[in-house]
């Protein structure tokens, strides 16, 4: 028996998992367009497997009449119509936990290189303006004792908050609702997302995006914003305002800022973001180590094949 699984992606992937998917029972047809391929009987798929962000919309899921799973590669879902996956009874999978660790190092990296001008100075560094040791250029923000507030205390938030202990740091956090646990844990204290953004030195992103969380921070939250702070979105594009911050960001109504994401992603070569030199910009590297990429392989392809053989996904979110 052949599984027939179409793969959305538009780059080749990861490759450990077309060897591991080589090795089971899946012919795979690939979607590598915006736009659905023509040449595929949509009938006949068992399961999709969505590496990237291609939207996976209800009426795809009703087109594949034989569809046992959606298996994602990676934690967030957003581009997953998850209550149309609920009304269809087809269980979507995803790569929770293996990734946190390597996610809120980089939340950390990001933090860390918008508060102390890492990327602006390395360009001094490099560049025929550095002539003299000056000790007054490039002055960036103490991190060590700051307060650090953490927008999504989750499996990644509550790890870049572990790591925020190791700097001395007093940690405000804002979820829908209290983590008395992790506040038992870290020393966290529960606070609104108005005061977090008024108290916190340095605020991290970790939040899904979700109808609620889309636009959460704009132009009104920056604002609150200490003069002094850093902003880091290791979430989703979306989560903030993009031109917002742009204009926060030239006024000087913050340090700097840092992202891991944006909307569109890549952005237009020519957008205004990319030149701005406050802002530190990655292009999605949040879990982008060897390791995690490993786990996260094996954990979706082990979530493919179980929801094609109807066996319970191990790590199903819809
Ligand atoms: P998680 O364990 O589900 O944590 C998410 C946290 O966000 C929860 O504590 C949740 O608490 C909070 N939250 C949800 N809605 C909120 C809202 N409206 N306002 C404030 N807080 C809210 O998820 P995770 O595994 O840590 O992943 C979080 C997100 O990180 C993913 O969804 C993904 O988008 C992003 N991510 C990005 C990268 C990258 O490469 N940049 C890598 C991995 C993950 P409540 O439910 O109590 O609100």
């Amino acid at each position: 028996m052949s599984w027939q699984v179409l793969i959305q992606s538009d780059v080749v992937p990861y490759e450990p998992i077309t060897r591991l998917l080589a090795a089971s029972d899946c012919c795979l047809h690939w979607w590598r367009d915006a736009e659905p391929p023509q040449d595929i009987d949509y009938s006949c798929i068992d399961g999709i497997y969505s590496y990237g962000h291609f939207p996976v919309t209800r009426l795809l899921m009703e087109r594949c009449g034989r569809l046992k799973i959606v298996s994602n590669f990676g934690v967030g879902c957003d581009h997953i119509d998850q209550n149309g996956a609920r009304a269809l009874g087809i269980p979507v999978g995803n790569t929770p936990g293996v990734l946190d660790a390597a996610t809120a190092d980089l939340t950390w990296a990001l933090l860390l290189a918008a508060g102390r001008n890492i990327v602006a100075g390395d360009h001094f560094a490099r560049g025929p303006g550095f002539q003299k040791y000056d000790a007054a250029v490039l002055l960036g923000q103490q991190v060590t004792g700051a307060t650090l507030g953490i927008i999504g205390l989750g499996r990644i938030g509550y790890q870049v908050g572990r790591r925020a202990i190791g700097f001395d740091m007093k940690i405000l956090y804002h979820n829908r609702t209290r983590n008395e646990s992790a506040e038992a844990d870290l020393g966290a204290r529960y606070a609104g997302l108005d005061e977090l953004l008024q108290q916190s030195d340095f605020v991290a992103l970790n939040c899904p995006l979700t109808p609620e969380t889309t636009g959460l921070i704009g132009a009104r939250e920056l604002a609150l914003m200490k003069p002094t702070a850093v902003i880091a979105n290791v979430a989703r594009g979306p989560v903030w305002d993009q031109e917002a911050l742009l204009v926060a960001l030239r006024a000087g109504h913050l340090h700097a800022a840092a992202t891991d994401v944006t909307y569109p992603e890549p952005l237009p070569r020519d957008h205004p973001l990319l030149a701005e030199e406050r802002l530190v910009l990655l292009p999605h590297l949040g879990s982008a180590t060897r390791q995690t990429r490993d786990a996260m392989s094996q954990m979706s392809v082990t979530n493919l094949l179980a929801g094609l053989t109807g066996q319970d996904v191990p790590h199903r979110i819809a």
